[in-house]
């Protein structure tokens, strides 16, 4: 990790937590899911407006961490737009870089290359991924219901 990457982390990681982006509810969603991050305290839902495979609109409320605040508001960001199978994808990639299975530099990520410092805080890693592991559980229900619940301990240590 060089400084550069680092200060960039630092920097985005406050700005998010500051002003967290789709933050709220969505009128009508129709794919929802709650994450909770125990070893942290996070607690998060993420709601889905999905017309065919297109994320439409999305939006998060909850109550976590700077780092899961972050990296949910820009989850939300990335995502809006674009298809499901492009989020699969990213959220794919997110998580290789994360755990280090891929290299920041190569990674497809965009913007959300500057989370990559998240990699030298393990214990953090789960708080990274909490919002993209609701959004996952939310776009495989069927129908908004009483949405999905989701925790990152099902997540193996890196
Ligand atoms: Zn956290």
């Amino acid at each position: 990790m060089n400084d550069a990457l680092n200060d960039l982390y630092q920097e985005v990681v406050l700005e998010h937590k500051r002003a967290p982006r789709n933050f709220g509810h969505l009128p009508h969603p129709t794919h929802q899911a709650e994450g909770t991050n125990p070893s942290c305290g996070d607690q998060i839902a993420v709601e889905l407006k999905l017309e065919g495979d297109q994320v439409q609109d999305i939006r998060f409320t909850g109550h976590a961490c700077a780092i899961c605040m972050a990296s949910t508001s820009m989850m939300t960001e990335a995502v809006k737009g674009r298809d499901v199978e492009a989020a699969r994808q990213l959220q794919q990639h997110f998580r290789a870089v994360l755990t280090g299975a891929e290299d920041p530099e190569n990674a497809p990520l965009g913007k959300l290359v500057s989370l990559a410092g998240v990699r030298q805080y393990p214990s953090r890693i789960k708080c990274a991924l909490l919002g993209w592991h609701a959004l996952m559980h939310a776009i495989a229900q069927d129908g908004a219901g009483d949405g999905a619940a989701v925790s990152t301990e099902q997540e193996p240590s890196p």
